[in-house]
């Protein structure tokens, strides 16, 4: 059986590498744009050894997170405590190459740069996909959507996505031309319609990013970072590098997570704010948990997304409790 999976990001080669790990063909195809640099919580530990990884090579550590959220002081958590150590700051480039250097050791295919323009079924009912890619065409029997909150293929068979609300962030990058930061945090700290997040990425940067309900509005970006009470003493030796970027920060679910012959996965299937900094590690997961279900029985295809849809539904009623906290 040959698997197509779309998207390079993590969900796409955790599920290319799994699929390997049982024998299946796999092409491993995307645009190859990776994500705009993050904090991956040491949960992601085991499941980057399951997938052959026992280092991130070039990321920093994190080791916990500074929030100031109900009140103007920052209140620190760490991962002292947690059994698996620290977590990590990543540039998602280099984590995107980790990944797919790894599904390709692994033996699957890559293809990249490779968008997915068009999806049609030879046998009507799904069984053989025709892939028209913005590089020619593939074949396959079985789809693996792993194309994050865009949900390409889910999106081409048509399948709607529900939205819990409309979140957005623009980010940017910062430089410090060498830097004394020696801060191995993510930093979080609300404002008047929105909140802002920072962490140190590899190589003297900053991410940046401001995260909001109302309308996005990069004007004034910069003034606005360097006016907060915390972030701003975090960026002040670091200047504004390239342009900003408007990336969506939705909370949502496809309302068919599978289908016959395609399944979806990481935020193609589910996505979360990313205040709750679990993306990353639902997307490994996801993708290294969907490799048995490829040619499952229905009931077990159903299994997956009963399970999807309660954690999703747990994930809003937490997200609830703070929303009257959250600025709209
Ligand atoms: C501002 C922001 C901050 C975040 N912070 C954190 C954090 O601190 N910690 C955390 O855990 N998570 C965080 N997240 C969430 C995290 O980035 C995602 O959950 C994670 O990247 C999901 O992985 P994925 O593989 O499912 O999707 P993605 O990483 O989005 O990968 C999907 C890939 O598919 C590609 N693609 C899309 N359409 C097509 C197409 N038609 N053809 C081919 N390829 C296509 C995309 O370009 C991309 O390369 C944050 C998200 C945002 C927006």
């Amino acid at each position: 059986m040959r698997v197509a999976v779309i998207g390079t990001g993590p969900a796409g080669c955790a599920a290319a590498i799994s699929l390997r790990q049982l024998g299946r063909e796999v092409v491993l195809l995307g645009d190859g744009i990776d994500g705009v640099g993050e904090q991956l919580h040491p949960a992601a530990r085991p499941l980057l050894h399951s997938l052959g990884l026992t280092d991130l090579p070039g990321q920093l550590d994190c080791v916990g997170t500074n929030t100031a959220w109900d009140s103007s002081a920052l209140f620190e958590q760490n991962f002292l405590s947690h059994p698996f150590g620290n977590g990590w700051l990543l540039d998602r480039d280099g984590f995107g190459e980790t990944l797919r250097k790894a599904a390709q050791f692994a033996g699957a295919k890559l293809r990249v740069p490779s968008r997915i323009l068009g999806i049609s079924s030879e046998r009507g009912g799904g069984s053989h996909w025709n892939l028209k890619l913005s590089d020619g065409d593939e074949k396959c029997d079985w789809l693996v959507d792993a194309t994050g909150r865009r949900g390409a293929v889910a999106r081409l068979l048509g399948v709607k996505r529900r939205r819990i609300d409309r979140q957005v962030a623009i980010v940017g990058w910062l430089d410090a031309n060498g830097s004394d930061d020696v801060d191995l945090t993510l930093a979080v700290e609300k404002v008047e319609k929105g909140w802002w997040y920072s962490c140190r990425l590899p190589g003297d940067r900053r991410v940046a990013g401001y995260v909001t309900h109302a309308r996005p509005d990069a004007k004034n970006w910069e003034a606005r970072l360097r006016a907060t009470q915390h972030l701003s003493r975090l960026v002040q030796n670091y200047r504004l590098e390239g342009p900003l970027s408007i990336r969506a920060a939705d909370s949502t679910i496809l309302e068919k997570c599978y289908g016959r012959g395609w399944i979806a996965i990481g935020d193609a299937a589910l996505s979360y704010d990313p205040l709750a900094s679990r993306g990353l590690v639902s997307a490994l997961d996801q993708g290294i948990r969907v490799a048995p279900l490829i040619g499952a029985a229905e009931s077990q295809l159903a299994a997956w997304q009963a399970k999807l849809e309660a954690t999703f539904n747990a994930y809003v009623l937490e997200r609830s409790k703070m929303i009257g906290k959250t600025p709209e």
